[in-house]
């Protein structure tokens, strides 16, 4: 064992070992209201359909590198301007990673609002890039003025803005990210993980700002368990990036199963529909119970402050009446006593909202 840990300390560079794995939490016979992941299952007759369309699933061969009719679906299902290139990757996350390795060096910074997506720090920090993390106004909009400041010191090759934010669930200043895409000198990534719930996109600005890339999933929408994003944005930047991809990234199943996702759309239009108006009377609901400030939300999450009580007190009394949420007190400063819950069926926002401590 001794020698083991010796090697472990020789082999593995400082800056993985100093890292703490992301922790996601068991959440077996718990109401799942933690991840953002859409509730709602597929119809019956769906599901049916796409039992069919799987048989016809070569297992025994390489997945298509370069799917042509999946990226034409997401083309026209997310309106991408013409011109503008494609890299999908296994999650959004898996964008972050090749964005990071693309540009990692001794010398790169990438900077990001905090507080924000963790995946940014995390996959930074493992490359060894150099990370900074600038603080958002009290009110989680961003601080220009910080930004800028920071932006022009450290000149980050990469700038990442979640549009809308998590875990804070706010939309940023339309004005505010203009600004900071004229004031990097580097690229910035507009993550839209939220897209569908937002109703606000980058996306038609791509022609205009040779810098900019925007990020989506499909995670969010009700794919959580597939595994595809996409980076979208112009070829030169996207041809780069397509080299660090490894080959076979999107397996067959994931591929014919967004392609069928894909054409069954308004399913996932109407859920999504569901959900943002379900956001509304949560929202509601939470802001008439005394203790608890929410914050308005444009994803399919709320983040809420506790104001009478530790975070904690109430996160572990829903745990005990069946309902996992996420805990983000732990992480400290402005998020000291924030709880995020994950919009559910109607029925299971009411569940969650009676096993809130009164
Ligand atoms: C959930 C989330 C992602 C990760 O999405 P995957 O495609 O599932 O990897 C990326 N960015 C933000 C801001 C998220 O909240």
């Amino acid at each position: 064992m001794g020698t083991t840990d010796a090697l472990v300390t020789r082999l593995i560079r400082p800056e993985i070992r100093a890292l703490s794995a992301y922790h996601v939490a068991d959440a077996a016979g718990y109401v799942k209201l933690d991840a953002m992941e859409n509730p709602y299952v597929w119809p019956e007759d769906m599901r049916l359909d796409w039992l069919a369309r799987l048989q016809t699933v070569a297992m025994n061969r390489y997945p298509d590198p370069a799917p042509a009719r999946l990226k034409a679906l997401l083309r026209e299902a997310d309106g991408i301007p013409d011109g503008m290139a494609l890299l999908l990757g296994n999650g959004s996350d898996e964008i972050i990673q090749m964005l990071l390795m693309a540009v990692a060096g001794p010398e790169v910074s990438v900077l990001a609002p905090e507080p924000t997506f963790v995946m940014y720090r995390q996959i930074a920090r493992s490359l060894g890039l150099n990370f900074i993390g600038v603080p958002l106004a009290a009110d989680f909009s961003l601080d220009l003025a910080a930004m800028t400041a920071a932006i022009s010191e450290h000149k980050p090759a990469l700038v990442f803005l979640a549009y809308p934010n998590n875990p804070t669930g706010n939309l940023f200043e339309r004005q505010a990210v203009e600004a900071i895409l004229a004031a990097t000198p580097g690229l910035v990534v507009l993550d839209e993980a939220y897209a569908p719930f937002a109703e606000a996109t980058f996306m038609r600005d791509l022609p205009n700002y040779p810098n900019l890339l925007v990020m989506r999933t499909l995670s969010k929408l009700g794919l959580a368990g597939l595994r595809l994003g996409y980076l979208a944005g112009t070829p030169a930047w996207i041809d780069e990036l397509d080299k660090v991809r490894l080959p076979y990234n999107i397996n067959v199943l994931t591929q014919v199963t967004v392609e069928f996702a894909l054409e069954h759309h308004t399913v996932f239009d109407m859920q999504t529909e569901n959900l943002r108006r379900d956001r509304e009377k949560l929202f509601q609901a939470l802001q008439a119970l005394p203790g608890f400030t929410p914050l308005p939300s444009r994803a399919n999450f709320i983040l809420f402050r506790c104001d009478d009580r530790p975070a904690a007190e109430i996160f572990d009394a829903l745990k005990r009446g069946g309902i996992l949420i996420k805990n983000l007190s732990g992480a400290g400063g402005p998020l000291t006593d924030c709880l995020r819950v994950t919009v559910g069926t109607p029925d299971e926002n009411r569940r969650f909202l009676a096993a809130l401590p009164a």
